[in-house]
């Protein structure tokens, strides 16, 4: 099969287009005699950014090796005779997480693709599905037909997805030729990533956590729309976008990087931490205890602790042999995940007033189980805190919120929603206060300093000037948003 037509099937396969949405884990390391182990290890300590499939891709100098399977990456990766299948010094991986693509083996990354010249892989975290889709009509021009083998490839569907579509380029990204490791983050900066090192071998991953699990060292992030390109010469780094104001998507700080990584220079922890000292500040609650709706919620739970005086009590108890909540496609089921997660500790909650901590309120499907959970075992009073603002607007950077009509921000008022969940009283973090978690005084309005559409329906416009060309579709998302 023609290498063209190989990317038409892979970009066809992800071309679920706009209802796929992907926010992902990447990991990739150059010039290594352990690469493949310390992938898997890397993508083990991503493990949070997908639960759905996991792949490697590897290369020895002559061939390249790929192993891409749904499930988690221990279900594949933690088996020796695995590894032993994929040797080589170069290595690209992938976690995948979605919700409404198809549970399909097709679907997991990393992409491969073998070429005349070589191969090619590439791992991303966000949604390429256009990119690739762009760069079957840059095949169909003729365009860079010559260079389909080069990590060129890259660059040119980076630099030219200026026609794309305005989603397209927020993707942050690992790829692998016969020569190279590439990665590549968005203009915007939306997604994490992080340029690390082991034993002089480079590394670009999702988070610093995959760098400490196999202690590496943290070198410094790749910079908001900064390519970089990884050989046996050195690291080259290249700035095809325009240059823009960074706006990294502030819900990894509230929910989606795990709390020992660093992100933007600030601990997801410290932040998360603040996020309850905030919301204590601002919505405090007549209660006894403070308990967080693991594991979530326990960060900013033990800020709101602290700052109001109330005792920190596990009052839930949660299952981690179970997967995310969302992972599971139907309400249903994922109903029973939510019951399979959580389970009331009585002994910590009977004849108290509670005040429940979540990180974040989507469909109010968990607070409503939660709440009613926490009163079966006794509770006097439940009190819920959510330590983010209203998410009034769905996602379609990467990050799975679902459809408006699902979010409970976006059809309830504050006491539709408390009467929803049953709670005695329920508040939200304020925009600023969120802001002011992050370390700032307050949000600019004029440029905002993250990408924060979930709570503000500001969508980051100022890119649509200069992508020009915006699909109707994508026009009708922003216009609903506005
Ligand atoms: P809800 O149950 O209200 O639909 O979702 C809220 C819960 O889902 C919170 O506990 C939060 O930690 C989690 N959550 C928030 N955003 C996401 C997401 O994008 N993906 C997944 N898997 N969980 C999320
Ligand atoms: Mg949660």
């Amino acid at each position: 099969m023609s290498v063209a037509n190989e990317f038409d099937k892979q970009a066809d396969n992800l071309g679920m287009g706009d209802t796929l949405r992907e926010e992902c884990g990447v990991f990739g390391i150059f010039g290594h005699p352990d690469a493949t182990a310390l992938t898997a290890l890397g993508l083990h300590a991503l493990q949070h950014r997908g639960q759905e499939a996991a792949g490697i891709v590897v290369y020895d100098g002559k061939r390249f090796h790929s192993e891409r399977r749904l499930g988690l990456v221990g279900d594949t990766f933690s088996k020796r005779h695995v590894i032993e299948r994929l040797p080589g010094s170069a290595a690209v991986g992938h976690v995948r997480y979605s919700t409404t693509g198809e549970t399909i083996l097709r679907n997991v990354q990393p992409l491969f693709a073998e070429l005349d010249g070589g191969g090619f892989a590439v791992a991303h975290n966000g949604n390429l599905t256009n990119a690739l889709s762009l760069r079957r009509q840059l095949v169909r021009d003729g365009a860079i037909m010559q260079s389909t083998s080069d990590t060129e490839v890259i660059l040119h569907l980076l630099a030219r997805s200026k026609r794309a579509r305005f989603v397209e380029r927020f993707v942050s990204l690992v790829g692998l030729t016969n020569k190279k490791l590439v990665g590549a983050r968005d203009p915007l900066g939306i997604r994490p990533l992080v340029l690390g090192e082991l034993d002089g071998a480079p590394i670009l991953t999702s988070e610093t956590c995959a760098l400490d699990i196999i202690g590496a060292k943290f070198v410094r992030d790749v910079e908001n729309g900064e390519v970089i390109i990884i050989g046996e010469a050195g690291i080259e780094s290249h700035k095809p976008f325009p240059v823009m104001q960074p706006r990294p998507c502030i819900f990894e700080y509230i929910y989606f990087a795990r709390p020992d990584s660093i992100v933007g220079g600030k601990s997801v922890y410290q932040v998360r931490r603040n996020l309850g000292t905030e919301l204590a500040r601002e919505s405090p609650a007549n209660a006894d205890i403070v308990v967080p709706v693991p594991d979530s919620g326990v960060p900013a739970a033990i800020g709101f602790a602290q700052a109001s005086g109330l005792n920190y009590e596990l009052g839930i108890i949660r299952n981690h042999y179970v997967g995310r909540t969302f992972i599971e496609p139907t309400q249903q089921i994922r109903e029973l995940g939510v019951r399979m997660k959580h389970s009331a500790n009585r002994a910590a909650v009977a004849g108290k007033r509670i005040v429940l901590i979540d990180d974040s309120l989507v469909r109010g499907t968990t607070s409503v189980k939660i709440v009613r959970m926490m009163r079966e075992a006794g509770a006097k009073e439940v009190h819920f805190r959510i330590a983010s603002p209203p998410i009034t607007h769905p996602d379609f950077y990467g990050i799975d919120t679902p459809d408006k009509d699902k979010l409970l921000a976006a059809t309830h008022d504050l006491e539709g929603m408390r009467k929803y969940i049953g709670a005695d009283s329920l508040a939200f973090l304020s925009v600023d206060g969120l802001y002011r978690a992050m370390g700032h005084e307050k949000r600019n309005p004029e440029k905002p300093q993250y990408t924060d559409h979930c709570f503000t329906g500001e969508y980051p416009t100022p890119l649509t000037d200069k992508t020009g060309e915006i699909a109707p579709r994508q026009l009708s998302l922003l216009a609903e948003a506005s």
